[in-house]
């Protein structure tokens, strides 16, 4: 295999989890130079995950006593989703992550949520079959105190900036080369790839690829070859947030309680998210400026907060949408850079990881000398990455299309005034019907990230049911008791650990 030359462009964590997981699995074959502007700061957000990123600090054999306590680091054992439905008994609900621990209370959770499909009366809420859920109510670590043989799926959640330095620590170890320069021009080939980019101070840094993780500004897959956005404002109107952040009242000492969720809470005009990290709380309103203006917003979450006025805010645009192509010429575009799908499930830097690896096997491949075939696997390539772009769309879309809010023309147009996919309306008739679900989600949603069972947590938690009584949805009439679920999940708990000593221990 040959070797070639990588520049990432962007500091962010888009650009050090390239620069890694690059310098990982291509090994010798690559060098691999990270270049970032001293003036132009990272993001800063982006402090929630789902459990695709343990595989990252897996494959980089990176140890959570290693990483998470020099990031303020907690764990995650799902979503709450407070007040988005007003119907009795699903004013909130918990979308988890999934294990083999959930087996039989999941197969349980799908029969049940179909019984209350036919119109049967039984209790459908996912909050009380999954056991994430529970361990997320006490406070729970995802860790068994003696050990299991498999791992219950859990993410993190993080100080971005924190991972940053981390991961700049990690990536100059692994070899990786750490230049700081402002990019402002950059030279092309005849058959438009990019031959070198160039700094303020005249240097011309040459690669064979480049990996453009330059943030909203897409400096490369933008700004020089003009890839298109495909926006998805007319679906996700949500376009800007603001962020406060609370320190905890001793910081210096891990709080007694500290949750292992993120709470993902509905607002007059958007939502809220809190994240426990051991030092602080991250907060934030993501909001639609079409109904809400910036001082506006920051009113509302202060008051939510219960927070005085001393606490800084810092507000923030969202380019909701993506490129049509993440891969064009010899520039891959990974992160904010290649599109932003709002954080409501906390999916960009699964999304980022996913990137990456597709985009490793693809420079292999070339490097391997599967010249003749690139512009068949360039193609492959943006589709695959789209479908998983839209997907997340999808998902997160019915959140606002299933919202039975009443309280402010926000949450009126948001189930009345917005795009909805075909496959997507389909799957909403289907589950509103007596029709084959499963069928349906298997028939659609094959290639998506979001499981059969996040697709039912999403629509049974919200309470969307036939309001007419169907007469045929493919269950026996005999509802699985909830009483023995819930003496299960209350059973496993016991064996977990509080979070508390878990991180007490690294
Ligand atoms: C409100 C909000 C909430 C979010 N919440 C989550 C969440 O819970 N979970 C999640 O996974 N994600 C979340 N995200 C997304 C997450 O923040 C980003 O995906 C992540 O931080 C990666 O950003 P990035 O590295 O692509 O860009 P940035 O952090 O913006 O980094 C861009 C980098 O490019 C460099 N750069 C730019 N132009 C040049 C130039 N000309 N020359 C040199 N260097 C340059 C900058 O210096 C910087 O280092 C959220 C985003 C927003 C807006």
């Amino acid at each position: 295999m040959e070797k070639a030359h990588l520049i990432v462009l962007g500091g962010g964590t888009a650009g050090w989890m390239s620069a890694l997981l690059m310098a990982k699995k291509l090994g010798v074959h690559a060098n691999i130079t990270l270049v970032e502007s001293p003036d132009i700061p990272v993001i800063g957000v982006g402090e929630g995950t789902t459990p695709y990123i343990k595989q990252f600090f897996k494959q980089l054999d990176i140890a959570e006593q290693d990483w998470m306590p020099a990031c303020q680091a907690t764990y995650k054992c799902g979503i709450r989703f407070p007040d988005w439905s007003t119907k009795n008994q699903y004013q909130s609900y918990f979308h988890p992550f999934f294990s083999p621990l959930d087996k039989q209370v999941g197969e349980a959770f799908f029969h049940n949520a179909n019984c209350r499909r036919a119109g049967i009366d039984v209790d459908a809420n996912p909050n009380h079959y999954f056991v994430t859920s529970y361990l997320a109510k006490q406070g729970l670590s995802p860790h068994c105190q003696q050990p299991l043989p498999f791992e219950l799926d859990y993410a993190y959640h993080f100080d971005a900036g924190l991972l940053g330095t981390f991961l700049q620590s990690i990536g100059t170890k692994m070899g990786v080369t750490h230049q700081q320069c402002n990019i402002i021009d950059v030279e092309r080939h005849l058959n438009g790839d990019i031959a070198a980019i160039i700094s303020d101070q005249g240097e011309r840094l040459t690669a064979d690829y480049f990996i453009d993780c330059s943030g909203f500004r897409g400096q490369l897959i933008e700004q020089t070859l003009d890839v298109p956005f495909y926006s998805y404002a007319s679906s996700l109107k949500n376009n800007a947030a603001v962020a406060i952040q609370v320190e905890h009242q001793q910081p210096s000492k891990l709080p007694d309680k500290l949750p292992t969720e993120t709470r993902s809470s509905a607002l007059a005009n958007g939502w809220m998210w809190n994240i426990p990290l051991t030092q602080r709380w991250g907060n934030g309103y993501v909001y639609s400026r079409d109904y809400l203006n910036q001082e506006q917003a920051e009113r509302e979450l202060r008051t939510a907060l219960g927070i005085s006025d001393e606490i800084s805010a810092r507000h923030l645009s969202m380019k909701v949408g993506r490129r049509q192509e993440h891969w064009r010429n010899n520039v891959f575009a990974i992160g904010l850079s290649q599109g932003f799908v709002e954080p409501l499930e906390a999916t960009a830097l699964m999304l980022v990881q996913y990137t990456i690896e597709h985009a490793c096997e693809a420079i292999a491949g070339q490097l391997g000398g599967e010249v003749a075939r690139l512009n068949d696997s360039k193609q492959k390539f943006n589709d695959t990455i789209n479908d998983m772009f839209d997907g997340v769309r999808d998902y997160i879309l019915v959140h606002y299309l299933t919202n039975s809010r009443n309280d402010s023309q926000y949450w009126l147009d948001s189930r009345n005034e917005l795009y909805v996919p075909d496959a997507v309306q389909h799957l909403l008739e289907v589950w509103q019907s007596d029709a084959d679900i499963d069928k349906e989600l298997e028939h659609y949603f094959q290639t998506s990230m979001y499981s059969r069972a996040s697709w039912y947590c999403l629509l049974a938690g919200m309470g969307v049911f036939p309001k007419v009584k169907q007469r045929s949805v493919q269950v026996s009439a005999q509802i699985a008791p909830l009483q023995p679920v819930v003496k299960y999940n209350q059973n496993c708990t016991q064996h977990f650990r509080a979070q508390q000593d878990v991180l007490a221990g690294y």
